[in-house]
C-alpha cells in the first residue's frame, strides 16, 4: 500500500470513528439512565402495566428504538441491551401505536397472561360477567381507551336487547352505572334501541376524561357514538370531549341521575335490586361501566358534606385570592397544593397526618420544598381535620386543636377501588377472557 492511499484509508477511518464514537457513547449514555428509570419505576411499582399493553418479542426485537419514539404517553418504553422494554407501564393507555410503528412486527398489544389476576373479570365475549344478566364494559374489563370503551358498552346493550324479550313495565330494562365513555355510549345505544334504561354516576358525567389534565390531548380513532355518530378528528381536547358528551346528554335527554353511587346489587327471580346512595332501583339486566378509578376516600367527619369540600382538583387556575386547605401527603395532594399556591394570592396549607412526606416523586418532593422555604404554602404535619365549618376547619394535632380559616378543602385521602364491590357482587376475576383484544 503505498503512503498516499494509507493515508486516504487513515483520514477515512478517522472521520468514520469521529461520529461513530460518540454515537455509541450518547447509546450507551441513553440506555444507562433508561436503567435508573426502570429502577425508579420497579421500586414504586411502577414498572407493570395494568392493562392492555405492549407484548415484545424479545428475540425479533432489533432495537431501532422506533417504538420508544412513538408513543404517545412518551415513557412507557426504552431500550434496554438493544431491546425494547417496558419501563413505565403503569403510564400505558394502550394506544398500540408502538405495534403499529414496529418496522418488524415484534410488539403484540394485549393483556398478556391473566389467569392469575384478581382485576381482569371474566367475560363472555358480549361483556357478560359469571353473573347472567350483569355486563362489565369499558375500562373496568381490562381494556383502556375510549374507542373499546364505547364499542364495549354498544355490543353489551346490543346483547341485551336480544335477551330482553318480554319488557317488564314495572322495572327497568338495564341499569347503567358509569357516566364515562363506556357508559355513556351505553345509555346512547339504550335510547337508541327504545330501552328502559337509567343511567347513574357517583359523580358528575365524563368519566376518567373529566380527570384527564387541563386540554389534555386524547387520541381517539374511529369512533362512532349512537344517535350522534362519527366523532371526525383523531384527537381532541378533554374540554372537547366533555362539551361533546353534555351536548348529546341534553339534545338527546338521556336519562341520567349525577351523583347516585352503586352500593350493592342483589339478584332475585325478577332481575336485581340495585342498592344506590340515592335509594333502591330495580333492573331486568345491569351494564357496571364503573372503570377503575374506583371513589375517592372520604374523611367521614362533620361537615364533610359541604360544597367546599372536593376530591379532586380539576382546574387551580379558577381559584385566586382564596384560604385554601389541602388534606393529604401523597403526589396528588402534593401537586395540588402546588397547583394552588401558585396562584395570585391564595394562601394555601397542607394538613397531613404524618411527621414528614415520603415516598414522593422527585420533582415534587422538589417542589414542595422549595415552596415550603420560600413561605408559598404552609404544611402542618402530625394533624388531621375533625370538622369541617363554613368559614374554617378544626384540626387536631399532636398537642392541640387548632381552628383555620378556610374557603375550600381538598381531600387527597386515596381511593377505594371497584373490586371489593364486585366481589361482593359475586363477579368471578382472572380465569380465561373471551373479550377480542
Ligand atoms: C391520563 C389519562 C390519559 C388518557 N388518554 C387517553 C387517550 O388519549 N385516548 C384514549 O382512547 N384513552 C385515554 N385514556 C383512557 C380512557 O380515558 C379510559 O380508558 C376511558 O375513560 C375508560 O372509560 P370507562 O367508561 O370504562 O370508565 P371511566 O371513564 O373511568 O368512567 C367510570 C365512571 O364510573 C363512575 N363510578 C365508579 N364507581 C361508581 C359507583 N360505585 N357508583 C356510581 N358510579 C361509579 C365514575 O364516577 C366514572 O364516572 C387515558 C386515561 C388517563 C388516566
Amino acid at each position: 500500500m503505498n503512503s498516499e492511499l494509507f493515508i486516504s484509508w487513515a483520514i477515512g477511518l478517522v472521520i468514520i470513528l469521529s461520529f461513530l464514537i460518540p454515537y455509541i457513547h450518547s447509546i450507551k449514555a441513553k440506555e444507562a439512565k433508561t436503567k435508573i428509570r426502570l429502577e425508579k419505576t420497579r421500586s414504586k411499582r411502577q414498572d407493570k402495566a395494568l392493562l392492555q399493553h405492549p407484548i415484545i418479542n424479545q428475540s425479533l426485537c432489533i432495537g431501532c428504538g422506533i417504538c420508544v419514539e412513538s408513543c404517545p404517553e412518551g415513557d412507557v418504553l426504552g431500550l434496554i441491551n438493544g431491546k425494547a422494554t417496558i419501563i413505565h407501564g403503569s403510564h400505558c393507555i394502550g394506544h398500540g401505536k408502538c405495534a403499529e410503528e414496529c418496522p418488524i412486527g415484534a410488539i403484540e398489544v394485549g393483556l398478556g397472561d391473566i389467569s392469575q389476576r384478581e382485576d381482569i373479570p371474566q367475560l363472555s365475549s358480549n361483556f357478560e360477567s359469571n353473573i347472567n344478566g350483569i355486563y362489565i364494559v369499558g375500562e373496568l374489563s381490562g381494556l383502556a381507551l375510549i374507542k373499546n370503551a364505547i364499542s364495549h358498552g354498544i355490543d353489551a346493550i346490543n346483547h341485551i336487547n336480544k335477551c330482553i324479550s318480554i319488557k317488564a313495565k314495572s322495572i327497568y330494562d338495564v341499569v347503567i352505572v358509569g357516566t364515562g365513555p363506556s357508559g355513556i355510549a351505553s345509555a346512547l345505544r339504550a335510547q337508541e334501541l327504545g330501552l328502559n334504561y337509567l343511567v347513574i354516576d357517583q359523580d358528575t358525567i365524563g368519566g376518567t376524561i373529566l380527570h384527564y389534565p387541563r386540554r389534555k390531548l386524547a387520541l381517539v380513532q374511529h369512533i362512532e357514538l349512537p344517535l350522534y355518530g362519527k366523532l371526525n378528528k383523531g384527537e381532541y381536547r378533554k374540554e372537547e370531549l366533555l362539551h361533546i358528551w353534555e351536548k348529546i346528554i341534553k339534545s338527546q335527554n338521556i336519562n341520567l341521575q349525577s351523583n347516585c353511587k352503586l352500593l350493592k346489587i342483589n339478584k332475585d327471580k325478577d332481575g336485581f335490586k340495585i342498592e344506590t346512595s340515592n335509594g333502591l332501583l330495580e333492573s331486568n339486566k345491569v351494564v357496571l361501566a364503573l372503570g377503575r378509578r374506583g371513589t375517592p376516600r372520604k374523611l367521614n367527619i362533620q361537615g364533610e358534606e359541604l360544597s367546599k369540600v372536593m376530591y379532586k382538583l380539576i382546574d387551580a387556575e379558577t381559584y385566586k385570592d382564596r384560604k385554601i386547605l389541602v388534606v393529604g401527603g401523597g403526589d396528588s395532594a402534593i401537586e395540588a397544593a402546588l397547583g394552588l399556591a401558585h396562584q395570585s394570592g391564595n394562601m394555601v396549607t397542607i394538613s397531613y397526618r404524618k411527621d414528614n412526606f415520603f415516598r414522593l416523586k422527585a420533582r415534587n418532593e422538589k417542589n414542595i420544598e422549595n415552596a415550603i422555604s420560600d413561605k408559598l404554602l404552609k404544611v402542618i404535619f402530625n394533624s388531621s381535620p375533625i370538622s369541617i365549618n363554613e368559614k374554617t376547619v378544626t384540626l387536631k394535632t399532636s398537642d392541640t386543636n387548632l381552628e383555620i380559616e378556610n374557603e375550600f378543602v381538598f381531600i387527597f385521602a386515596g381511593g377505594e377501588l371497584p373490586f371489593p364491590l364486585l366481589n361482593q357482587i359475586g363477579i368471578e376475576f382472572g380465569k380465561k377472557i373471551e373479550v377480542a383484544v
